[in-house]
Order: C-alpha cells, then sequence, then structure tokens
C-alpha cells in the first residue's frame, strides 16, 4: 500500500485535479491511500475568515465567506459536465454547515474556534476530489479522518494520541469491495469528544506519514509543485540543484531549519518504521525526484536555507546581573506562553539573543512580557541562513553584500545573521 499526498498546489483547480487521476493512472493495480489539503490558498483565506468572525466583523468574513465558496464551484464546474451532479450538493452542504457556524457568536476562546472553522478546507477539497475520482470511474471511498485520528485538545497544534488513533485507523481504514483508493483530509483531526483539531499549519505532510506509519505502508509520496527537495529555495538562489538521495538525518535537519519542502513533524514517523518518503513533482510526473530513507552517499551535496524578515531580540536583566537559569526558565515560559519559536538563539553573561519570525502580534507580545523585567532591544529587517555541509566557499557565497551581525558554527551546519547591505 502506497500513501500519496497532495498539497494545496497540487489541487488548487479542475486541471489539477484532473492531473490526480492521471498520476493515479499509472498504479493501475496498487492500493492507495490519499491525503489531500485545502485547495490552493484555501488555509490562509480561512484565516481571514476567522479573524474577522472572532472580531466580530461580518461583513468581512461574509466577503471572503463567498468568494471562497465561488472559487471552489468554479472548480466543480470544471470538473462536472452535469450541474445535477451530486457533488454540487454536498459541497454546497458544507458551505451552508460552515456558514451555520460563522453565524453563532465567537467562544472566548480563538483557538478553539479556530479548529472548527480550518477543517474545512480539508473536508471540501477531499469530498470534491473523492467525487470527481469516482466521477472518472476509479472506485474510491472517502473517509472522515476527525473519526480515525484522535488528539488532545491543544487547538491548532494537537498532540495525536498515537495508540488509540493507531486501533481506530487500522479498523476503518481497509481496502476491501474492490476499493483499492482510499481518500481523507491531511492537517486535521478530533478529540475522543469529536470536536475538530489541526496538526499545525502545513501539516498535511504529517498526517500522511502517521497513516503510512500505522498501516504499514511501503512509501509514502509527497506530490508538489517542485521536483524533489533542491539544495536551496530557487527564489534566493540561482543554480540550485536536485538532491536525489537524502537520509532521514538529514531530511529532518534540513526541515527543522526551515526547508520549506517537508514538515518538519514527517520524518519521525517514517524513519521509525524504515518506510520511504518520495519527494515528486506532479507536473513531471515520470521524474524520480528525491528519496529520503536510509541512505547512505558518497557526495554531500551543501544545502543553504534561507530565512527573510528575522527579528533579533536582546534580553538583559536590569541590574547587569548574569543571566542565569531562573531567567533563562523565565524567558521560555514567556516565549511558549505565546506560541513563539526561537529560529537560533545564543547567550552572554548578561544578555540572552533570541531570533524570531518578524509576527508582529507575538513579537509586540513577547517585548511587552519581557520588559516587566529585562532591558529589552531589538532589531529587525534581518535574514538567517543555514549551511548544511558548509565550507568556506558556500560561505563566501551567501555573504556577497551582507554585514554578519552573529553566527553559529557547529561541525555540519552553520547559521549566519545577516543584514543585507542593498
Ligand atoms: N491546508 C493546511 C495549510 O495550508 C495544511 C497543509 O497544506 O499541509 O497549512
Ligand atoms: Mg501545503
Amino acid at each position: 500500500m502506497f500513501v500519496f499526498k497532495f498539497g494545496g498546489a497540487s489541487v488548487k483547480s479542475a486541471e489539477a485535479v484532473r492531473n490526480i487521476v492521471e498520476i493515479l493512472g499509472k498504479y493501475p493495480d496498487d492500493e492507495i491511500l490519499v491525503v489531500v489539503s485545502a485547495m490552493g490558498k484555501t488555509t490562509n483565506a480561512l484565516e481571514r475568515v476567522i479573524d474577522h468572525f472572532s472580531s466580530g466583523d461580518r461583513q468581512g468574513w461574509t466577503k471572503e465567506f463567498d468568494a471562497l465558496k465561488a472559487s471552489h464551484f468554479r472548480i466543480l464546474e470544471g470538473l462536472f459536465d452535469e450541474k445535477e451532479h451530486p457533488a454540487f450538493r454536498e459541497i454546497g452542504e458544507l458551505f451552508g454547515e460552515l456558514y451555520e457556524l460563522l453565524s453563532e457568536e465567537p467562544t472566548l476562546n480563538y483557538n478553539y474556534d479556530y479548529d472548527r472553522i480550518i477543517c474545512y478546507g480539508e473536508l471540501i477539497s477531499s469530498r470534491i476530489i473523492g467525487h470527481y475520482l469516482n466521477h472518472t470511474g476509479l472506485k474510491t471511498r472517502w473517509m472522515d479522518i476527525r473519526r480515525s485520528l484522535k488528539s488532545d485538545n491543544n487547538w491548532r497544534e494537537a498532540r495525536v494520541d498515537l495508540e488509540l488513533s493507531t486501533r481506530l485507523v487500522r479498523e476503518h481504514f481497509r481496502f476491501e469491495e474492490g476499493i483499492r483508493i482510499l481518500i481523507t483530509q491531511g492537517f486535521i483531526a478530533s478529540t475522543i469528544n469529536n470536536q475538530s483539531t489541526s496538526l499545525g499549519r502545513e501539516g498535511s505532510d504529517y498526517t500522511a506519514a502517521l497513516l503510512a506509519h500505522m498501516l504499514n505502508a511501503e512509501s509514502v509520496t509527497i506530490w508538489k509543485d517542485v521536483p524533489g527537495v533542491l539544495n536551496a529555495d530557487p527564489k534566493y538562489f540561482d543554480d540550485t540543484v536536485l538532491i536525489e538521495r537524502l537520509s532521514y538525518l538529514d531530511a529532518i535537519e534540513l526541515a527543522y531549519f526551515g526547508t520549506g519542502v517537508i514538515h518538519p513533524k514527517t520524518i519521525k514517523p517514517l524513519q521509525n518504521k524504515n518506510i520511504n518518503l518520495h519527494v515528486k513533482s506532479f507536473i513531471n510526473h515520470e521524474a524520480p525526484g528525491t528519496l529520503i530513507g536510509n541512505v547512505v552517499y558518497d557526495k554531500l551535496t551543501p544545502s543553504f536555507i534561507f530565512k527573510m524578515d528575522q527579528v533579533l531580540i536582546r534580553t538583559s536583566p536590569r541590574d547587569f546581573s548574569f543571566i542565569s537559569e531562573d531567567n533563562l526558565e523565565e524567558i521560555f515560559r514567556i516565549l511558549h506562553t505565546h506560541g513563539m519559536r526561537i529560529n537560533l538563539m545564543q547567550n552572554s553573561a548578561v544578555s540572552f539573543l533570541m531570533i524570531v519570525n518578524n509576527d508582529k502580534r507575538k513579537v509586540r507580545l513577547v517585548v511587552d512580557a519581557l520588559e516587566e523585567n529585562y532591558r529589552v532591544a531589538y532589531q529587525t529587517g534581518l535574514e538567517l541562513v543555514t549551511i548544511r555541509y558548509f565550507d568556506q566557499s558556500t560561505i563566501d557565497r551567501v555573504m556577497i553584500n551582507k554585514e554578519l551581525i552573529l553566527e553559529q558554527r557547529g561541525v555540519q551546519n552553520i547559521q549566519l545573521l545577516v543584514r543585507d547591505l542593498g
């Protein structure tokens, strides 16, 4: 059995959905579990809906909601000629449910409301794709993952209960009665009381890996709009190279530092069971892409990871005392409370430095909280470059026209915080 994951870009239009049929057509005899994301940028749009909803801006969310509904119906019209096809009614009903939710008052818990609403992106997209696959003659069954994947109620970053979920997934996800394709949603789950949860943005890869682990799949393939894992983001780098084979360890390191192609949580469930992960292009689907697994290589390719728009926050005790474990505990508690992630940290005798993404709301909250007991200074407009398997020439290459603010060197990785000199 194979697990195929199709992300937002690979299901963003009627043409993209048709392409899935073409890909599945290459595997006429295999059992395949298809995991899909919301279509295109739907999750971002739903986040805007949620923001308007929770601030009581009905006009704001209605506008976004209408646009989202219209774009999904355009995709339906591109897929089905007969307007009587049940897909139209079902998708209409799902939008109706969502509309009803939005017509209620927001609760006092933003994150809880977020999960109740955000799951519609994946529910709707998987329904449309499921109907279309059946329409083309592929026998598939649509599964609501929330019946099987159970998590705690840590809304927006829910933690999956592996034991319970494994039991339920094995019970529910069965290939039988001539059904060799199952289709379900990535990114979402539910509590044992059936309240919807989500696993963190871009979490569909993680779902695919979990399901593969639970069902002992042969491999997972993530179908993407890039040819595989590249050694740098072509947005920031000329002549990038495709990495054909990658060890689990290198993949997890690259994902952790923010390579973006794979979600960091994806690797562990696969590594634990020795399941191969393929990252392939859904456009050029015959190309081999990248294989991530138990591989050894004779040549190490340096990889470059760029994080733009970084903020350096410098925190020092007000009385010039040393940074102690007490201080660190307090600083980390503040970060944790506001869900702020650190991309790089460093300390000296009297200050603690952290580099974070410029999420303006979070930065404000964190700085305000820190300022109660510390002197806080911060600098914006920075870039963080991580090089795995670095040497002097790779460092020189990224330092052109940059000022070095700080660096951290390990054996394999170097991280450079820089300012662009324009
Ligand atoms: N649709 C979700 C997101 O955009 C999950 C995913 O795409 O992996 O974050
Ligand atoms: Mg995605």
